[in-house]
Formats: C-alpha cells, structure tokens, sequence
C-alpha cells in the first residue's frame, strides 16, 4: 500500500507549484488533489466491502501516513473528509446511512464536514452548546445555535466545499437533554449555495494548512428528518421515545468518541512521518554539507562529523525509529479488532495506547523539525527546501484530534482505573472520587508481577556500576518500567491522601494534575520502548539487527538523560552513572554515525515527494570516508572541529 502511494505521490499532476498559492487558489489545488486521490480509490479501503470499500483500516492508515510525506493541507483534508467526516458516517450512523452516503464520500461527490468543536467548547466536548430538539409532530430535528459561543469553530471543509456535516449536539427529546449525539446537517446545496438557515463564516488565515478551508457554522433553528440521526448508539421513535443499547448518558459518548479512533491513530502516523521528511532532509543535508576542519588541512568536514550535529539529529533519528515501530504496533492491533464487538477491555487499552502515542509523536514531530530545520542553517529557511511548511503545518497536530495534554489525562486516568469500563464514563475530576478509594491497590494489582512495593522502598543504586549495563536490554526496560512504576504509585498514593484528608475530589486531582501527566509520560515511554525492542526480535535480518539494536541503546539511553535528574532524585542511578549515560550517548552518536543515511533512506519517501533541493539522496563520498576513518575519530574529531571554529572566526 505503501508503495502504491508512493507510485501516485510521484505523478507529475500531484508536483508542488514553485510558490506558495494565494489561500484561495490553493483550497481549491489541494480540492482537485483529494478528486485526484479520490479517483484512485484510496479513500474506500476505509469502508465496508457491501458499500463499494475494502473494509482494510490498517491499509488505509499506511496509506494516510505516506500521504503525508506530501503536502499536509492534501493529508488533512482528506483525514477531514474521509477519516471524521466518512467516519462518523460509518461508525456512528447505520445502514441506512451508509448506503444512502459512503460512496458518494468515498469519490468525494458529498463533501463534508466534522463539526464537533465549538467556540466555548473544544477539549470539553462533552458540553457543547449546540442542541437538537425534537419536533414529534413534524417528526424533525431542530439544530439551533444558542449564542455565539456555541457555533462549531475550526471546521475543516465548513468553509468552501463542505456540503454536509455530522454535527455535534445535546439532543432534546420531550424537553430533557439525552447528551451529545451527531446529526447529518446539510450545509450547501448541490450548487455550492449555502443551506437555510446556516450561517458560515470562514477562519481566515491560519499559521498553516491553508490549503483547507476552515470554517465557523451556526445553525438557525434548521430543520433536518429524524433518519439524519446517526443513530447507532441511540434512537428515536417518531413518537418521541428515545432509547439506546448504552444506559448511562455519559459512558455512551465515550463509546461514540472511542469508535472514532482511527483519527487519532492517523494523526500520530502523519507526525511521525512527517518528522521522517525532515530529518531525511536534514540528516542527508548533513552528510553532504562542509564547514570547518583541522588547522592543518585544506579539507572542511561534513556537518554531520560533528558531534554537536551528531548529538541534535541521531538521537532524534533514533526516537522516531521508536515512535515508527510503536504506530505499526497499533496500527496492526486496530486492524485487529477494528469493528469487533466481543474486545472491550483490548478495545480500551488501543485506546490509551493511541491517545499516549498521539501526543508523544506529535510533540516529537513540532521539536525535531524545529531542530532540523536549524540544522540546515539558512538553506533550511528558504521555502523550496520544506521546513516553512513542515513546521506549520504539523505545528496543529499537537491540538487536534485531541489535544495532548488532555490525552495525556486520559492516559493516566486509564492507568489508574485499571482500564475498567464503569470509569469509562468519568471525567478526569470526576474520577478522583474512585482514586480515593481503590486506586492505590489498583496499582499495587497492576504492577505486582514487578514486585513494585519491594522495589519502591529498596536501595536501588547497585554497589558497582559498568558501563556496559547501560547497553544491556533487560536493564534499559527495567529503568523505564521502574520509573513508571514509581510514578504512578506515587500518584495513587498522593489523591489518596489528599481524600482521605477531606479535601474536595476536584481540588486533589488539579493539584497532582502535573504528577498525573508525567505518569502518562512514563508509561508512554515503556511502551515505545518495548515496541522497538518487540521490533528488533521479530527482526530477521541480522546486519540489520545489528544497527537497530544500537538505534535502540540510542534511543532508550538518550530518554534516560533527558530524565536522568528525575532517576537521580529518586537514587535510582548515581551521578556517575549519569555520566556514563550521557558518555555512551555520544559513543552510539559515532557508531551509527557512517549508518545515517542509510537509516533515513530507508524511510522510502521518493525524491519527487520530498522535493527539497538540500533533501536529494547523495552524499556518498563523506559517508564512506567516515566508515574508512574507524573507531578512532570521536573525540580527536571533535577537537579538531572545535579548533577550527577558533581558526575560522
Ligand atoms: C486547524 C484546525 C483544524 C480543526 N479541525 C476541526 C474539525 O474539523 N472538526 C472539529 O470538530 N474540530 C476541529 N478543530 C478543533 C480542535 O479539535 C480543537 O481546537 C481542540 O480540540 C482544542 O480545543 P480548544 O481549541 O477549545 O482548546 P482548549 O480546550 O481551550 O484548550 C486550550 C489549552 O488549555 C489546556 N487545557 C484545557 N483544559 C484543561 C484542563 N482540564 N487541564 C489542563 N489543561 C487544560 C489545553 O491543554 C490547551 O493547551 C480544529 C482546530 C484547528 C486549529
């Protein structure tokens, strides 16, 4: 699938115009795009084979995540139309919907919307304004839009080309609210004209994604049939009698969110791939480009002989590695039970694990290409080489389809619940009233196989530290599992505490919320960790093995040092051994040095995908000169670099 995306990305009709379009122009470019991809099929690998798709989720996410090694605005209007907007069609309506409008989304003819987000409510969505009343006498629903606050703000496809939205609302039936529920609102006739009663004002120009036009709607006491409920999870009797599988009001909209998955898994793979563009410009960039050498030659060396260059991208390079293997992991697992009824509690946990990863991969992608972009210098800067573009337009990523922090909390709520289903339908706050209770032997239960509590209380820093335990895998993992660990007892332990005091469950819970995310954070990075590691087993290659193993050491020994004051405020390493972390992250630096290129060539993104000038494969002669110069260069190399800036300035 990978490659068959490759293969369309490459035609000449989807080349990037020489200079940035002006907003309109470009809307309708990216438009024609989507038509373009349409045609192909693509977009039906999402939906049911008895409605004209392939009923392959995790064909579709491979394909996504290629797309958007291209141009994002391409990548996020088709995640808009096909992924939320086909989405909810598919998993929130049911058959009569999905005949009634999966193909005519799948070839794009029904363009359409995902109107969730309001301006009063954006992470709350569960407190949305807009409402749908219904009318039993006219058998209709009555979409309104109480006050401005309540319009649906920032929706992609709203404000050119969306014809139809799944609109997000409290439904009303017999004057009390039943919850959020999505109705299908029409927003524009066939002829592009917008519909009675809607209002749509356009977003205007954003700090990136331009090419898709965003839009607020309001929707004046619009009028749409009682079939336009998506009605899956709830129905309505033309008398009026509302009734749903799923009693309590609240675990329902859980339910409804959690079938919408696939959008965040998507989201988290367009990250990664997009901080894959990056670093292959950069890293190849690298490779390729001199400055300064020893005082006595005329020979300048390539950028990426440096350790200090070293140290910004591989690092980086190798974290991504992680993030890739950890999103083929879900991905897998979601094509795995995508559409079963019978896997709940694994239901749940793809969940978390999709929700951890998202937040994890998207902020990776806003810092690495951040970085990578300095590391090209002023080529980086100009706009035919990328970086502009890359940067603003993943710089979102990090806000929708929920935003981090926010899944972060959802992470660490499921932790401490133990994933159960009667929380699913709890709040974060609200889910401090069962911390107070049994959190605590939740995570006793939880992590017992690890024997947390003898560990928690041990001495932990052996009495003879070598070098090579920081290389040795059962230990790396031990680390992270044990940082874990200890963090998430810690903050059972602490709301514990702060109920058992009497303190108001809201107030405990906002004031360890910094403790609750950095729980979050550290199962996150358990999890990467072990997916890498999962990936080099299943590994058959041995020469390959061979460098993913060091890309791992990399990867887990560079987390360690970013977290190696955390490890030592809790006497889990000395400080020489904290030094020795940050000594063996240099050294794997040199050793995957002369693989580096490989490493990102290997991500397979064509040229004419890539299309950054300094990003062009090459680079050969520097890369085999540095595999030539062995085990001796590290630190007469960066002496000699450094004795050259002094000589050049
Ligand atoms: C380009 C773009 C496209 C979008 N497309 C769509 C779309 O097609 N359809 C759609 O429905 N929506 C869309 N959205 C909306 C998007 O999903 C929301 O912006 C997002 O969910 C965040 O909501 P918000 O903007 O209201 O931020 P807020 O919820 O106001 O959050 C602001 C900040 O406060 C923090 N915060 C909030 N609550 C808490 C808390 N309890 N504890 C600690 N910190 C907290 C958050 O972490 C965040 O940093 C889009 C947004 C953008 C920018």
């Amino acid at each position: 699938m990978r490659e068959h995306v490759r293969a369309v990305l490459a035609r000449p009709e989807f080349e990037k115009p020489e200079e940035p379009l002006p907003t309109a122009e470009y809307r309708e470019k990216v438009m024609d795009w989507a038509k373009e991809l349409a045609e192909t099929g693509g977009p039906s690998l999402l939906f049911p084979k008895e409605f004209g798709g392939y009923g392959m989720v995790g064909a579709a996410i491979a394909a996504f995540e290629t797309l958007a090694h291209s141009d994002l605005s391409l990548l996020v209007k088709c995640g808009v139309q096909f992924g939320l907007f086909g989405g909810a069609v598919h998993h929130l309506g049911t058959r009569k919907h999905h005949e009634a409008y999966l193909k005519e989304i799948a070839t794009l003819e029904l363009p359409g919307a995902f109107a969730m987000s309001e301006s009063g409510h954006g992470s709350n969505v569960q407190n949305v304004g807009t409402t749908a009343t219904y009318d039993p006498e006219a058998e209709e629903f009555v979409v309104d839009t109480p006050t401005p606050q309540d319009r649906k703000d920032y929706i992609g496809n709203a404000a050119d080309h969306g014809r139809l939205a799944a609109v997000f609302c409290q439904l009303v039936i017999g004057g009390e609210n039943k919850g959020v529920h999505a109705l299908l609102v029409p927003i524009r006739d066939e002829d592009g004209s917008v519909s009675d009663g809607v209002r749509i004002e356009d977003c205007g120009h954003k700090l990136g994604l331009n090419g898709v036009d965003n839009g607020r709607l309001y929707f004046d006491k619009v009028r749409v049939p009682r079939d336009n409920l998506l009605d899956r999870y709830a129905t309505v009797s033309p008398a009026g009698e509302y009734s749903s599988p799923i009693e309590n009001r609240d675990r329902r909209f859980f339910t409804m969110l959690g079938t919408l998955i696939q959008g965040r898994v998507s989201v988290g793979g367009a990250a990664i791939s997009a901080t894959k563009s990056a670093l292959t410009i950069a890293i190849r960039h690298g490779d390729r480009r001199h400055q300064f050498g020893p005082p006595d030659s005329d020979e300048e060396l390539p950028l990426l002989d440096f350790r200090a260059h070293q140290r910004r991208l591989l690092p980086a390079l190798a974290t991504t590695y992680a993030f890739s293997f950890t999103q083929i992991s879900v991905v897998a697992e979601l094509d795995r039970i995508f559409g079963r009824e019978d896997v709940d509690q694994e239901r749940r946990e793809l969940e978390t694990r999709a929700a951890g990863l998202k937040a994890l991969a998207t902020w990776h992608a806003t810092e690495t290409i951040q970085t990578c972009r300095e590391c090209c210098g002023g080529a980086g800067y100009l706009t035919e080489n990328r970086f502009a573009e890359l940067k603003a337009d993943t710089d979102v990523f990090t806000t929708f389809e929920g935003d981090n922090t926010i899944l972060l909390q959802l992470v660490a709520k499921s932790l401490l619940t133990g994933f159960r289903d009667e929380f699913g339908d709890m709040n974060p706050f609200e889910t401090a009233g069962f911390y107070a209770g049994q959190a605590w032997e939740t995570v006793v239960e939880r992590t017992g196989g690890r024997e947390i509590l003898q560990r928690l209380t041990d001495d932990l820093i052996p009495s003879r530290e070598r070098d090579e335990d920081l290389l040795d895998r059962d230990y790396q993992l031990n680390l992270f599992r044990w940082r874990e660990d200890h963090i998430l007892a810690g903050v059972a332990r602490r709301l514990k505490r702060g109920m058992d005091d009497g303190t108001e469950p809201f107030e405990v819970f906002n004031s360890a919320q910094d403790h609750v995310l950095e729980t979050a954070r550290a199962h996150v990075e358990r999890e990467v960790l072990e997916a890498f590691v999962q990936a080099i087993e299943d590994c058959q290659d041995p020469g390959l093995r061979e460098v993913l193993g060091r890309l791992c050491d990399l990867h887990a020994l560079a987390t360690l040092e970013r977290n190696r004051a955390w490890y030592q405020e809790h006497g889990r390493i000395s400080s020489t051994r904290a030094k020795m972390v940050t000594r063996q992250v240099n050294e794997l630096c040199w050793a995957l040095r002369p693989d580096a290129v490989d490493l990102v060539d290997a991500f397979g993104i064509p040229d004419a995908v890539l299309a950054a000038p300094i990003g062009l494969p090459g680079g050969e002669a520097s890369r085999t000169a540095m595999a030539d110069i062995g085990d001796e260069l590290p630190d007469a190399g960066m002496l000699l670099g450094e004795a050259g800036i002094a000589t050049a300035s």
